[in-house]
């Protein structure tokens, strides 16, 4: 059967004024990295999320491997991450020789179980990479508290979390990205503000933020030369070429000028999901994602998890026969082709229910009501007969 009036999974949202800046950037006659339009968007998050220090990249995975970078990380570190998660987060540290060391998903949400972090450190465990999944925080003062009593970093892979915020114990809300030494966010298209490819490194610890101009310039102090603080450039560390060109600062800057908007757009269709799909929570059919008091809802993702990977794929496909694309995501890290050999044999039930049963809907600013109740019907229907 042909199926018309395809609704794909995700669609990226064009504010319109995309274009308008790049030909502003364009004719500014200064297209290559760190124009005027990356000050902009620097400025944006400076001035919106109080971020003491970002860069633009020319990716998340740029900025995850800048971090590596930065912390130093040497053959034989240990980096303790979650195994349900990208592989950019895993990769950036395996590219710097770091002996990865995998830990599972909490039960109640696919972040990384704080609880299991604690067996994992050992006097050469260098870094922890807690990745804010869907972009609900994980619990950073824990996180935090027990990095600083190990000497260990954090770095934040906020690459889903933008404009989404942690709730500390001392009641203060402070924005992802702003709580570890580091953060690495993208702009990769699937996600809320996007410039088809795209991220950004953000430096909480002054510590690293002259050497994270450096490594982002090919090794040489350029940046500094441009700002007048030395008289010559050169090389100075190691480093690659992580800077975006201003075309695509310029794209990005006009997405950030309507981050509300699209934010606002986001969270009401988020909530009609959770709102309808309630009755099969309480039917023990299905859960939802689960968002602790201590986190709040960037409405970057809508995910379903079903009960088992029969009930998904079969949810999946009758979401299909009616033109609907829905997919599930990561798959377990430590069981990969890549790294499977190389694990230490821990079971990580979570991380494996989460790959086998984890489903996530179409969820992007265009997705018409119409279409939304069509999801939703679906799938009422699809589990009145399981
Ligand atoms: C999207 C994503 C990345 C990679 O982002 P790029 O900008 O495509 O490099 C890394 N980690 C997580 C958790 C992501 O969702």
């Amino acid at each position: 059967m042909e199926v018309k009036n395809t609704i794909p999974f995700n669609k990226p949202y064009l504010t319109g004024k995309e274009t308008h800046y790049i030909y502003q950037a364009v004719a500014s006659g200064k297209i290559s990295g760190d124009g005027l339009f990356t000050k902009k968007c620097h400025a944006f998050f400076e001035h919106n999320f109080g971020f003491k220090k970002c860069l633009l990249t020319t990716s998340c995975t740029d900025a995850l491997e800048m971090a590596a970078i930065l912390l130093n990380i040497v053959p034989g570190d240990e980096v303790i991450l979650p195994s349900y998660t990208f592989v950019s987060t895993a990769n950036a540290f395996v590219l710097r020789g770091a002996k990865l060391v995998f830990v599972d998903s909490s039960s109640d949400n696919p972040n990384i179980d704080i609880e299991k972090i604690k067996a994992c450190i050992t006097p050469k465990t260098k870094a922890i990479v807690p990745v804010h999944y869907a972009g609900i925080s994980c619990d950073m003062d824990a996180i935090m508290e027990l990095a600083n009593a190990n000497g260990i970093y954090v770095v934040e892979d906020a690459a889903q979390a933008i404009d989404s915020y942690f709730i500390g114990k001392d009641g203060k809300s402070k924005p992802l990205g702003s709580i570890g030494h580091l953060a690495a966010f993208s702009f990769h298209e699937t996600k809320n503000i996007m410039s088809g490819e795209g991220g950004m490194l953000v430096i909480n610890d002054a510590q690293f933020a002259a050497r994270a101009e450096i490594i982002r310039d090919k090794g040489t102090n350029r940046s500094a030369f441009f700002r007048g603080e030395i008289d010559k450039y050169g090389w100075v560390d190691m480093g690659s070429s992580f800077l975006p060109s201003d075309i695509l600062a310029a794209f990005l800057f006009a997405q950030l000028e309507n981050l509300s908007d699209i934010q606002k757009r986001r969270k009401e269709i988020w909530e009609r999901y959770h709102q309808a799909l309630q009755n099969l929570v309480q039917a023990k059919k299905i859960t939802l994602p689960f968002i602790p008091s201590f986190a709040t809802n960037n409405a970057h993702m809508y995910y379903i998890v079903c009960r088992n990977a029969n009930e998904r794929e079969g949810l999946i496909q009758a979401l299909k026969s009616k033109g609907v694309l829905a997919v599930f995501h990561y798959l377990s890290l430590h069981k990969s082709a890549f790294f499977e050999g190389k694990h230490d044999g821990r079971i990580l039930p979570n991380s494996d229910f989460y790959s086998d049963c984890l489903v996530r809907l179409p969820m992007y600013y265009e997705l018409e009501l119409d279409q939304q109740e069509l999801i939703i019907n679906t799938i009422q229907q699809y589990f009145q007969n399981v």
